[in-house]
């Protein structure tokens, strides 16, 4: 199953440039994990990064669209591309004995793509997850500061309250798939939501939904890296 809704660009290229706090950072490597797609772009927008930092007199005149073709003609050139952050999808079977914390190998984790699992204590079953109208969630990364980074379980044919959002919320499908106003979501896709979408999504029959979400303050790109790929957001 190849995943048919994507990080926006702005997304995958602070990723390539290493300027997307850890929460953000997670739900994207996940999502690449899943999504051949995105691994590809992530490796062409970090042999960019590259060209770029190796040669400050085009980062400084980077919006000049002369410049800009100059840039892109060396990428055809045979460059070193940095490997993938990720092994390929779609599910990840990475040794589980090497990880940094002791946990069993459930079966239910192989549901869930390696960047993600390393931050799983146990498999999905064993996260503390509270109950709500509709849904469960189980909270992660509690101490990124400005984040709220979240397991949510809708159960499978039910709907979750209609609701809007503070900030961007970035939602990844790990198994069985919602619909809402803006599309159906299966594994591996992502949706994003801003404050000024209200949406009300509903988990297909079948399987219970579980997905990673994130809500994100405003988007920036911060660092060297991110400073000399800005000009090419719109790309
Ligand atoms: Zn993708």
């Amino acid at each position: 199953m190849i995943p048919t809704h994507h990080p926006s660009d702005d997304y995958l290229i602070a990723y390539a440039a290493g300027s997307l706090e850890e929460p953000l950072s997670l739900v994207v490597a996940t999502h690449l994990a899943l999504c051949p797609r995105c691994r590809k772009e992530v490796e062409r927008l970090e042999a960019l990064g590259g060209v770029l930092l190796e040669d400050e007199a085009a980062a400084e005149t980077a919006t000049d669209e002369r410049a800009l073709d100059s840039v892109l003609s060396r990428l055809d050139a045979p460059a070193p591309i940095a490997p993938g952050p990720i092994a390929p999808g779609p599910i990840a079977t990475g040794p589980i004995a090497t990880a940094p914390k002791p946990r069993q190998a459930a079966p239910g984790d192989l549901r869930v793509p390696a960047p993600l699992r390393d931050y799983l204590g146990g498999g999905l079953e064993q996260l503390d997850w509270k109950a709500h109208k509709g849904f469960d969630e189980a909270e992660l990364l509690s101490d990124a500061p400005g984040f709220r980074t979240r397991l949510m379980r809708i159960k499978s044919g039910t709907a979750m309250p209609a609701h809007t959002h503070r900030g961007n919320e970035l939602t990844l499908v790990l198994t069985g798939g919602f619909s809402d106003e803006h599309g159906h979501f299966l594994r591996g896709d992502l949706a994003e939501a801003d404050a000024s979408v209200k949406h009300q999504p509903i988990a297909d029959p079948g399987e219970d939904c579980i997905c990673l979400a994130v809500t994100d303050a405003p988007l920036r790109l911060t660092g060297p890296v991110g400073r000399l790929l800005n000009p090419f957001l719109r790309i």
